[in-house]
């Protein structure tokens, strides 16, 4: 069953559209936002979907994240409120994650700050009286989780009957997680007469069947199809399993890492190997569901400020997380799909900045690597002078390629890091490193304990 789409008229194409943000005569104070956030020329995203959706249409848009795809919505989500009443729950954006619950949220509070509009984020594990203020009135916006909304539209403690614009984001994420039924239950209380927006990178069968039901005759725009931003360069790490730890601890001690989001398979895989970080002196934190909302924010804000210089993540948490200057992706596990690639390395290179995305792999990714490769073409096999290899058997045990290693001539392999700290947990901090981005102990990960 195909789904009744129209492609952009000529004058909605990439090529015809205004390339300044003045051409889409946005609300002044609206384009005051655009402003403030810093932003000169639309995104393609931009070009295509923010005329769409000032004509009223509703939007399928495939966009990966990193393209703008936020500002695409919320600039002609806040023009078409700004003029219109206040005090009841216009707008409502629906998000897989509280991480990208609140990326979005803040978005909408840069963008619309001179519009007085009020946005609220409506998620678990945090109170539900606040929320049930702002879904009675108290915010104009809400940018919600699937879970919790639904909670508070089944005790009554909110309604959508004065939505006039739905925005499903991440839609294929919202499936991944099991959310389609809430989101389903959802977008029946949200009114007809209201323009729906729908967002995914991917278009597995049941993303497409979604938008079926929810969009009528929407308009269709594509961009960069699950295809990583191009100011990223990948590679891949070929490591023995058990050196991974080792490969990281020496990756993250080179001075042009500055800024590193490592992703594990599991969450307490990540809670793990931020310890082992932590025990060796990284400004480190662990970004994981198992983490309280609060854990979590704070893992964040540090790692947006700069104190945190490693945050260690697992797919989930990391949805939506948004910090420009990642200057590193690193995969210590792969991941099993070319969405989940497409989706970790896109926290890297976002808008326009350059990032690198490092990928380990171990004897048993031989499948998962083969998956990435067919959907993104063959990637760059790296092996690094600086760092001593051990030699993987087929049982998984390791052998040293040299039976007592010699660090290598060019300094920075062994002989750069700090020599392996004596467990025990006491004289953290004393521990001087050599290198430019000397790991030092973090004191803020506060992850250390559950
Ligand atoms: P998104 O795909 O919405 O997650 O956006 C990715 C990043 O691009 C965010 O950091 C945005 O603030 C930034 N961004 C969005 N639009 C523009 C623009 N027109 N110019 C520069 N940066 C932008």
């Amino acid at each position: 069953m195909s789904i009744p789409i129209s492609t952009p008229t000529p004058t909605q194409t990439a090529e015809q559209t205004p390339s300044t943000f003045a051409s889409f005569d946005l609300h002044s104070r609206v384009a005051a936002g655009v402003t403030a956030a810093g932003y000169t020329k639309p995104t393609p995203i931009q070009q295509e979907a923010i005329p769409v959706v000032l004509s009223g249409r509703d939007l399928l848009g495939l966009a990966q994240t990193g393209t703008g795809k936020t500002a695409a919505f919320v600039l002609p989500m806040l023009h078409g409120l700004i003029d219109g009443p206040r005090g009841r729950v216009r707008a409502l954006v629906v998000a897989p994650t509280r991480e990208l619950a609140e990326q979005i949220h803040q978005d909408i509070r840069t963008l619309g700050q001179g519009t007085k509009l009020r946005s609220a984020t409506v998620y678990g594990g945090v109170g539900m009286n606040p929320q049930a203020q702002a879904l009675r009135g108290g915010a104009e916006i809400i940018v919600a989780c699937p879970g919790r909304l639904l909670d508070h539209l089944e005790r009554g403690t909110g309604t959508l009957r004065d939505v006039d614009m739905l925005v499903l984001d991440e839609a294929d994420q919202m499936f991944d997680m099991g959310f389609l039924p809430a989101v389903r239950a959802i977008v029946k209380r949200v009114p007809d007469g209201a323009q729906r927006l729908l967002f995914s990178a991917t278009m597995p069968s049941d993303v497409r069947a979604l938008a079926e039901a929810v969009l009528r005759d929407p308009v269709r725009v594509e961009i960069g199809r699950a295809a990583p931003a191009d100011t990223i360069s990948h590679a891949l790490y070929p490591v023995a399993r058990q050196q991974k730890t080792e490969l990281l601890k020496h990756l993250l001690r080179r001075a042009d890492t500055r800024s590193a989001l490592v992703f594990t398979r599991t969450k307490h895989g990540a809670k793990r190997l931020a310890e082992q970080l932590d025990r060796d002196n990284f400004f480190v934190a662990s970004l994981q569901g198992n983490l309280s909302q609060n854990k979590r924010q704070k893992a964040l804000d540090g790692f947006r400020s700069g104190d945190v210089h490693v945050l260690v993540a697992t797919d989930i948490a990391a949805r939506g997380i948004d910090v420009s200057r990642v200057s590193h992706v690193i995969n210590y596990d792969v991941p099993t799909t070319a969405e989940a690639y497409t989706h970790r390395i896109g926290r890297t290179g976002r808008a326009e900045r350059s990032g690198e995305a490092l990928t380990f792999v171990t004897a048993d990714d031989t499948k998962a690597v083969g998956t990435i490769e067919r959907a993104l073409g063959r990637l760059e096999r790296v092996t690094l002078d600086s760092f001593v290899y051990e030699k993987e058997t087929a049982s998984g045990e390791a052998t040293r390629s040299q039976r007592h290693p010699r660090p290598r001539p060019q300094n920075g392999g062994r002989g750069a890091a700090s020599p392996k700290p004596q467990q025990g947990g006491s004289n953290r901090g004393g521990r001087a490193q050599t290198g430019s981005r000397a790991p030092r102990r973090s004191g803020r990960s506060g992850e250390r304990s559950k």
